[in-house]
Parts: structure tokens; sequence; C-alpha cells
């Protein structure tokens, strides 16, 4: 028999019989309680995929194929995000309608899906450009709106110059497109939105009930960014109307010193002082050219003007200056501040460039008083405050401020959300158009769901225009439509939705992705939803992740749902890089794709490669040999199996010696078998392969020195152990091995294995634990205990614990198996 394993022959023998037998269609109810594991859906770049990707799609296989051999009944499916920007520039650069692309390279990403033997039920795929998905995505549209969700706003909103669209908040990074990088503008467009603002509270609230990672829910915490405060009225002399203000710390009052507008205050003009005007009109000119950015940076140097005018500080009837300045912004809170240089950092830069009065009102606790150097933001006690003094800030003077003008009307308790609506409509082509008909007599009326969808039609020149006005503008036939209400003549909206609407609710659409009379059947979605396992990189934390969960929520309200978060664990896994340490790039000609790798190491070499390289959440850098020494393991297992498979007879009885190995390997087989298991669970599949290979290496030897440790029954059993350990990490090479020994059926259904507590027990050994240098105790510890956890329990062994009390501990000592020693002085 050629002892050589052959990748290549191997896994395209099954990759063909698993599509012949349609091995990975799962059924939609069984007895098997159920597990969906899902893949962030992506979009089908020309590039292909390369092992970057890989690192999301192995791991989620090989925990679908894992979940699968525990008994779960495992929905594991995958599709296409297929409009938006990307897809559009993609076709505009090579020239070719995005229809065609999309086509094509979708066709490539599911190649090389097939080509890593991934276990995708593509029955179930979905492509959110076809019009049997958009319309239902029309159809959420129609939902929001029903629900008072929807709404058209003007204002000043954020423009990519190169992509030619008004982008959401999510989507611009440091004043630049998300996409392109190009910095961006604002312009004045009439635009739809979403309302999520109006779920502020909820997705901040529900984050505590879901699995997720803590860095993924800060950055929406931070995002959505509640802050408790309250709204103040400044009288203005000679006007009915109050100044008011928001304010997190109204216990600062009697420290405000100046008022500060935004620029783009509506009072501003009006409450400017003649002999002011020429020099406010000019600074709010240099203010409109700037960033929001640029405005907030707390490097710059503070600017601004007096514009002559005074508000009546509420809690002791001072004149305050008002002035404006730029680092206010009117998105947030009302536009309008009570500035108190002493204790906030940006109003101290400014006092101080301005030469403005410095109150201090908040007394630290050190009671160190005087000139300030810089603002103190911390806690303390009221000073200077009138009747408030001595009160501990912010805590009691909060609420003792805040109801004293609240009695007096001046004042009420209000908590602001950072969080702004979400602005979904885009001027390009590539994108589900919004089901909207604008009639000059009813405005704007909603397409009835019976007349979905919207097609998209087919454009032969689609590309973007300056003037803010979508291609589908230019096509006539589109455009003209009758009222759906009135039935006079209309005009299509011709703005297309945000392709994070279409990514918004697709994992409904794989419960029933063929479903022609609703969005999803509620009874399939009940069977599968919520997700249980979602994977997929961070950089989606405020866009994708927290529009999904808004969806989810809507549905919920409208009855649609049982549940009101759609993903219950999120997992985002690492990057990785290219063998020089630096990010994969085509322009850097660094890129490795699975192609290359398969063409070389066979899809399992790949598989078990990409499983072991790292953690899971850590980013690392791709290395060939790293490859290799995976092939090489699967080769020496195949093997191993191999000669078993063809020994005979029940080989050398066994002397004492090598009995004594047998029990040695049985005993390592169960322990491999626990931490395998413990392993996948937790997603720590470098050390599952790491332990596999350890256990490897230990049945080689014994199989070389020892042979007749083990009967050859007890052989095939340990290989069959092994096998379905590393079916989820190396499917092909697992059904060759379960052929090859003859077993009945796939490898892929075999039961996972158990393990037997006694033989996988930890060995115990005895330890001695010094203070320095002097016997105090000692301890039984398992043979491999983790040395921190070993430092842990002689820390807390009675004798040892008391000569360690009120002793400062310099060193830490620990010989494995053998003695801990503390030294102290
Ligand atoms: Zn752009
Ligand atoms: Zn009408």
């Amino acid at each position: 028999m050629d002892r050589r394993y052959d990748p290549r022959a191997v896994e395209a023998k099954w990759q063909r019989r698993w599509k012949e037998r349609d091995a990975y269609r799962v059924a939609d109810a069984s007895e098997r309680p159920k597990f969906y594991c899902l893949d962030f859906f992506p979009y089908p770049s020309g590039d292909g995929l390369s092992v970057g990707h890989c690192r999301n799609y192995v791991p989620t296989d090989a925990v679908a194929r894992y979940k699968r051999m525990r008994g779960f009944n495992v929905l594991h499916p995958m599709g296409w995000d297929a409009f938006g920007l990307p897809a559009e520039n993609y076709a505009l650069k090579m020239g070719v309608h995005p229809r065609e692309t999309t086509v094509r390279n979708i066709a490539n990403y599911h190649r090389q899906m097939d080509l890593i033997g991934l276990s995708f039920d593509w029955s179930r795929e979905i492509t959110s450009s076809e019009p049997d998905y958009y319309r239902w995505t029309q159809w959420f549209f129609l939902l929001m709106h029903e629900r008072g969700l929807a709404y058209r706003g003007t204002g000043q909103q954020w423009w990519c110059p190169s992509c030619k669209t008004i982008l959401a908040n999510e989507q611009v990074e440091q004043g630049r497109c998300w996409r392109c990088g190009s910095d961006v503008t604002k312009k004045d467009l009439e635009q739809w939105y979403f309302r999520i603002t109006d779920y502020a509270q909820r997705l901040l609230d529900d984050l505590a009930t879901i699995e997720w990672p803590e860095q993924i829910k800060l950055m929406q915490t931070n995002w959505i960014g509640r802050s408790d405060g309250a709204e103040v009225d400044f009288a203005l002399p000679g006007r009915d109307e109050p100044l008011t203000v928001f304010t997190t710390r109204p216990d600062t009052l009697f420290g405000a010193t100046y008022m500060v507008l935004a620029p783009e205050h509506p009072l501003v003009d009006e409450l400017t002082a003649a002999e002011h005007r020429e020099a406010v009109a000019a600074y709010k000119d240099q203010a409109r050219r700037q960033s929001e950015i640029e405005r907030l940076s707390t490097e710059k140097e503070k600017t601004g003007v007096f514009i002559g005018a005074y508000a009546v500080n509420p809690v002791n009837d001072a004149p305050v200056p008002i002035w404006i300045s730029d680092y206010v912004l009117m998105g947030y809170g009302t536009g309008a501040i009570m500035a108190v240089p002493a204790h906030d950092e940006r109003d101290f830069q400014f006092a101080t460039q301005f030469e403005l009065p410095i109150v201090e009102v908040i007394a630290p606790p050190s009671g160190a008083q005087g000139t300030l150097s810089e603002a103190y933001v911390g806690d303390g006690v009221m000073i200077n405050s009138g009747r408030f003094d001595g009160l501990p800030a912010p805590g009691e003077a909060f609420a003792a401020v805040t109801d004293w003008l609240g009695e007096r009307g001046l004042a009420r308790r209000k908590v602001n959300f950072k969080l702004r609506d979400w602005l979904i409509s885009r001027q390009r082509y590539w994108g589900a158009p919004i089901p909207i008909v604008h009639c000059d007599a009813c405005g704007p009326v909603p397409v009835p769901v019976d007349q979905l969808p919207v097609l998209l039609p087919d454009l032969e020149d689609f590309h973007p225009t300056d003037d803010g006005q979508s291609p589908l503008a230019r096509n006539e036939e589109f455009v003209h439509a009758a009222c759906p209400r009135c039935g006079g003549p209309g005009r299509r909206e011709t703005d297309t939705m945000d392709t994070f609407v279409c990514s918004s609710w697709y994992h409904l659409r794989y419960a029933s992705p063929h479903c022609d009379e609703a969005a999803f059947k509620r009874d399939k979605v009940d069977y599968w939803l919520p997700v249980d396992l979602y994977v997929g990189g961070s950089e989606h934390a405020v866009m994708h992740l927290l529009y999904a969960r808004f969806f989810c929520k809507v549905l919920h309200d409208a009855g649609h749902v049982g549940f009101s978060e759609p993903y219950a664990t999120l997992r985002n896994q690492g990057m990785i890089l290219a063998e020089d340490g630096q990010k994969m790039s085509k322009s850097k000609g660094n890129v490795v794709t699975p192609d290359s790798v398969v063409e070389r190491y066979g899809a399992d070499g790949l598989r078990v490669y990409e499983l072991f390289i790292a953690p899971f959440e850590q980013s690392v850098a791709w290395s060939d040999r790293g490859v290799q020494g995976c092939l090489r393991f699967l080769g020496r297992f195949w093997n191993l199996a191999a000669e078993v498979a063809e020994a005979a007879g029940s080989g050398v009885p066994a002397g004492d010696a090598e009995a004594e190995k047998g029990r040695a390997l049985s005993r390592s087989l169960h322990k491999t078998i626990r931490k395998v298991t413990r392993d996948m669970e937790t997603f720590r599949f470098n050390t599952a392969v790491s332990a596999l290979m350890e256990l490897q290496n230990e049945a080689l030897d014994v199989w070389a020195n020892a042979r007749g440790a083990l009967s050859l029954a007890e052989w095939r059993g340990f290989v069959l152990d092994v096998t379905r350990l590393l079916t989820p990490m190396a499917p092909h090479l697992a059904e060759e091995v379960w052929e090859l020994l003859g077993q009945p059926g796939s490898a892929l259904d075999a039961d996972w294995p158990e393990w037997d507590e006694e033989l996988a027990a930890d060995e115990v050994v005895t330890v001695v634990v010094q203070v320095n240098g002097k016997l105090r105790d000692r301890l039984s510890v398992p043979v491999d205990a983790e040395r921190e956890a070993v430092f842990t329990a002689a820390r807390a062994a009675g004798n040892t614990a008391r000569f360690l009390e009120g002793k400062e501990l310099v060193k830490e000592v620990y010989v494995p198996g053998k003695l801990v020693n503390f030294v102290v002085r």
C-alpha cells in the first residue's frame, strides 16, 4: 500500500460524495435540540476569499460539525450581502453591470467554500440583491413606516464626495468615509431615517442579556452614550423664552461664569448686539468650514467670540455673558452649554484663553483649594454655592440643586443619548429601492405590500452624480408611477436603501429561505431563532450589530417574533496578517488565498492550521511552515490508521513495561477527549489541536516500540476515537480513515466520543510548600496543574498562610510537581 497521504485525491473524493448525498441539508424540525451557527454574511468581493476569511469560516464550520456529532440539529447556512457600495464601485471599475459581477463573484466564493470543505446547507442560500429577497427588505421599510419609525428629514448630512452618497453617522470614522477613506463633507438633502433613537434605552439594557465580547458591548454602550442630567433654563432679559441648556452637573451651577452657543444656534442672530454683528458673522463663517472632528479636538486652540448678550443664572441671578464657539455642536443636547471652567477641561481652556472668571464650586476631598492649574472634575463637596455649601457632589448635590430649581419651574431631569437616528437613503444605484411614491396631493405614500417588490430597473448607465440625485432619477419609466392612494400622477422615490438594512434581518430568512408569502415563516423562525452562535469581525460593532438588534426589537414589538435579541452569543475572530506581520492587501501583493494553500497542503491542512494558529480572538501572522506542520500531523495519523487497518493477528503479548505504556496511552486518550470537548465548547481550538498532536506522538511511540501494549481491537478503537475528535477539524481525512477501518455510514454522523471520568482523572502529586526555604505544608495537586493555580492553593494552605501574613512577598518559585517556595521579608 502506498503510505503517502494524498490530500488532493482524498478531498476531491469526499467532496464529491458529500455533494451526491446532500450531506449538509438540514431538516426544519427534529427530535434533537437545535443549534443555529451563523457567520456574518459576506459581501462577495472580486478578490475572493483569503486565508483571513477562513479564520472565521473554518472555526464555525468545526463548531457546526461538532454540535452535529453531539446530537444537535444544526443550521449552518451561507448567503450574500450583495447590494451596496463596494459591489457597485467594483462594477464601475470593471465596466460591467453589478448584476454580472455579483453573480461571478458569488460563484467564486461558493467554489472556494466548497474547496475548504465547509458544511453549508446550500439549499438555503440567499442573495440580498435578488428580488425575492429585497422584496422583503422593502417590506421591513413599510413596517417601520407603519409604526412611525421611518420618516423624512432634512439637515446637514455627511456626504462622501468620492462615493457620491450620503452616509449614516456610523459610517463616518474620524471624519472619513468608512468605505473609501475620503474626507467627508456636509450636504443639505431630504433623507429617510429610521428612528433607532426610540430604542436607545432598550438597546442599552438588553446588552446584559447576551453573551457578547465585553469590548463590543462597551463600544455599543459608548455609541448609544446615555448621560443623566438636567435641562436648566437661563432667563434672557427682555425675552419670554429662556435659553435652555443640558448639563450633567447642575451641582456646579454657581460656577457657571459664561455660556456658549453653537455658532449655528437659531438664537444667535436674535441675541447678538449690534456692535458684535460683524465679528459674529465672520466667526460663523469660519466655523462652517470645519469638520465636526476638528471642532471637537482637544488639541486645538479654542476660538470664539462674545455676542454682547447676557443670560441670568437661575441659582443666584448673576448675569452670565454669552459667547459662541465651535466646540459646542448643534447635534447634541440643546446646542447651548453653561460653562463651568473650574470643573470642565474644555471650559477651563476656553476661560484661560479669553481671561474669563474661574470660580471653584466643588472642593476636592483633600481640601486643597485656591488657584487651579487645571479643571477639577472629581468628586467633592459644594463650596461658594450659598445654601448648598457642604453637600457632597455630584451625588446628593445633583439632586438638591435640580429639585430646588424644579420646584421653581427652572429645571427638569433629563436623559440624553448620543445615538442619532439611522439615515438609510443612499443616492446610489445598487440597492433596494425605497418603496415610496411621492404624490403632490398625498405626500409620500408607501407602496402597498401586494405590489412589492419595487423592482430595481436594469440601468445601462448607473454612474452616481454630484448633485445628490440617485441614478434611478434618470430613468423616466421607473420614476413615473401612479399614486397608490389617489391614483394621480406620482414620482417614485429614487434613493435606494443603505445595504445595512438588507443585513439587519437576513438571519431570519435562512429559516424559510424560499417563503414567498412573507419575509419568513413564523413557525420556522420560532424553531430556529435566535442565532445560537454568531461569528464575524469586530469592525461592525456599532453598525450591523446595532442595526440588527434594533430590527429585532421592532419585529418583536410588532408581534412578528417572540424574542428581542437576534444573536445569543457573538465571537470575533482575530486577523491573519501576512508572513511579514503586515496587513494582507492586494496592493501589497501579500494576500494568501485558500486556493494556493489547498493546492499545496490540502483543505484539511489549511483547516487544522487555521484552528491551531493562535487563540481564536488573537491576530497572528500566517506561516507556510505552520501549515506544513499541520499536514505532517495529519499524514502521520493516516499512516497509523493505515497500519492498524492492515495489521493482522493479536500481535506479541505484552510484557509488564509494555502493558504500563498501554494503560498510559489509554489514560491520555480519555484526557484528550475531555480536553478537546471542553475546548470545542469554549472556542479554544488551538489547544484542542495541540492536545491531539501530543496524543498522537505518544501513540506513534507506543505503536513503534510497544505495539503489543494494546490488542488490535483496542488499537482500532483508539484510531476511531481520534478520528471522531478530528472530524470537525479535518473532515475529509476523517471520512477516509472511517472507510479504511470499514466503519458503516459516515464519520460526519458518528457520535462524539465520551470520556471515562476515572481514566481521565488527573494524576495527583505531592508538592512541598516552603516559606524562605523552610517546609510549611504539603499539598496534593494535579500533575499538570497550572502554575498560578498551585500558587493560589499554596498561599491558602493553613500553615503557609500564617507565615505569609503581614510579610512582603519578594518572589514565588514553582518546581513543577515538586516544590513551591515563597521568599518573603
Ligand atoms: Zn466614500
Ligand atoms: Zn395621491
